[in-house]
């Protein structure tokens, strides 16, 4: 047993945390008047719990995925708040986001692609965000090669991947334009043979 220093209570070792600058090897006070005064001491620095908060995620990504998806389950309000308001400030990378989770599901996006390549694709759509004031209508990301084209026998198949090699920024009104005139069976023969 050992006496917390702040709620002057008697509690078993196991109450307190460790601390490798006590001699006796645990801190003062006791585990829940430390949480306690944690949790005052966030309330007053937001900023600095979110800044510890990042950093640490970035050490531990697994972990964070793990605890903002639990949070997300447990809080589908907030989250949806969050995300909207994320997707707002950020239309490049919502672009991006979305374009992958599509892509994805296509089976469009190679498995092999590194953390840099995924970042540039990321930054395309942020370019072409930004590059909005260059047309009256809207620019998209195109896949130059789609991801879903069509063979000789009428049927749906994969074709280009969600690569940045495959991307290119069109204005909304030109993407139509190439639309699905995209011949699936022309470019067979001129590339594959
Ligand atoms: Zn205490």
């Amino acid at each position: 047993m050992k006496i917390c220093n702040k709620c002057n209570q008697f509690r078993p070792f196991s109450e307190f945390f460790k601390s490798s600058k006590n001699r006796d090897g645990l801190r003062y006070y006791c585990k829940s008047c430390c949480l306690l005064l944690r949790s005052a001491w966030g309330k007053k620095n937001p900023e600095k719990i979110r800044k510890n908060y990042v950093e640490w995620s970035k050490l531990n990504p697994e972990k964070a995925k793990y605890f903002s998806e639990k949070w997300s389950k447990e809080n589908p309000i907030e989250a949806a708040a969050k995300k909207l308001k994320w997707a707002k400030l950020n239309p490049g990378k919502k672009n991006a986001v979305t374009a992958r989770r599509r892509a994805t599901k296509k089976n469009a996006t190679p498995k092999w692609l590194t953390k840099s390549q995924n970042k540039e694709i990321q930054n395309l759509y942020i370019t072409a965000k930004e590059l909005q004031w260059l047309t009256t209508d809207k620019n998209e990301v195109d896949h130059i090669i789609p991801l879903i084209g069509v063979n000789e026998n009428g049927e749906h198949v994969v074709s280009g991947l969600h690569v940045l090699w495959n991307l290119q920024i069109l204005s909304s009104k030109l993407n139509k334009e190439k639309g699905n005139k995209f011949d699936f069976i022309k470019y067979k023969e001129e590339y594959l043979g």
